[in-house]
């Protein structure tokens, strides 16, 4: 059998959610459930504006907490910007990838010319090498990247969670994979990442859905091994909305505040869309042993 690898991969961008504790406790039970399974923290902080040291500090703080141990990391993207920049030189020289130098207004008139004839927007792939045969190249600009979705066909997975899931690739656009400053996107790193840490199941919220279908396609197109997905529902509040701020309590530190025990709230979580039997309290090791 391969080995198990999880990972959970938060934004630094303010309090540590409780659906990311929930993340964290299931891909954490899923490979401690293993025999030599792994489990990885990895930060990913590439959103520049709003990642801060302090949200990575709650983060630490509260994995120790809940004492959901790590075996690696806590790995950084923006410790592995030359390895973004690798891939994308290998997709570009590939042809799996190209520079696109369409300019902002550009692209906003492209979206209000769809929307005004009642298409989806999406990008045109104007910058594709076959559309811009002796186009100038323009000055001043910066190009981004974008990977060259495959035109025709179907995405299908069969999610742990949710069972087989397809996306249609015209609905699909070429994704910028790598921004003008070097910087990679979300859905760009975090393949690279998990192909990088070989992460066997990708466990994530439901929010992530949309976003699958575009991982996969840039899996194949590395030649790469596509994981396993599990994709949970998310926490919602009393209203049944998202848990936010807002909306229920959804900053796990502010239950050390008020008291509650780690292992308290670890068994409440892992409870939220888990459950043996009808078992209420349990040990994490008894998690551990359970969860598969
Ligand atoms: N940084 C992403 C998030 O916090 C990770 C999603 C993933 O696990 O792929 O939502």
């Amino acid at each position: 059998m391969k080995e198990i690898r999880t990972r959970i991969a938060p934004s630094p961008t303010g309090m540590m959610h409780l659906g990311t504790a929930r993340t964290a406790i299931y891909c954490w039970a899923y490979a401690r459930h293993f025999v030599g399974g792994k489990f990885l923290l990895r930060i990913e902080d590439t959103d520049q504006e709003r990642s801060t040291q302090e949200a990575v500090d709650v983060i630490i703080n509260g994995m120790k907490w809940l004492e959901l141990d790590y075996d690696e990391g806590p790995i950084y993207q923006m410790d592995r910007l030359n390895r973004y920049k690798e891939v994308v030189d290998m997709m570009l020289e590939k042809g799996l990838a190209y520079k696109c130098y369409a300019t902002k207004e550009e692209l906003e008139a492209l979206r209000e010319e769809q929307m005004a004839k009642k298409i989806k927007p999406r990008y045109d792939g104007r910058w594709r090498p076959e559309n811009c045969v002796g186009r100038p190249i323009p000055e001043g600009i910066t190009p981004v990247i974008r990977f060259r979705n495959p035109d025709t066909g179907t995405v299908t997975w069969n999610d742990m969670v949710y069972g087989p899931i397809s996306f249609e690739n015209t609905e699909l656009d070429d994704l910028v994979i790598m921004r003008g400053d070097g910087i990679p996107t979300y859905n760009f790193a975090v393949v690279v990442d998990d192909i990088d840490m070989k992460v066997s199941h990708v466990v994530r919220g439901a929010d992530h859905i949309n976003n699958t279908p575009r991982q996969i396609n840039l899996y194949k197109a590395l030649g790469a091994e596509v994981p396993e997905f599990a994709h949970l529902p998310l926490i919602n509040g009393p209203d049944n909305r998202k848990l936010s701020k807002r909306n229920g309590d959804a900053s796990v530190m502010d239950y050390e505040k008020k008291g509650y025990l780690p292992e308290a709230l670890v068994n409440y979580l892992a409870r939220l869309g888990w459950g043996h039997g009808n078992d209420e309290k349990f040990t994490k090791a008894q998690l551990a042993e359970w969860f598969d």
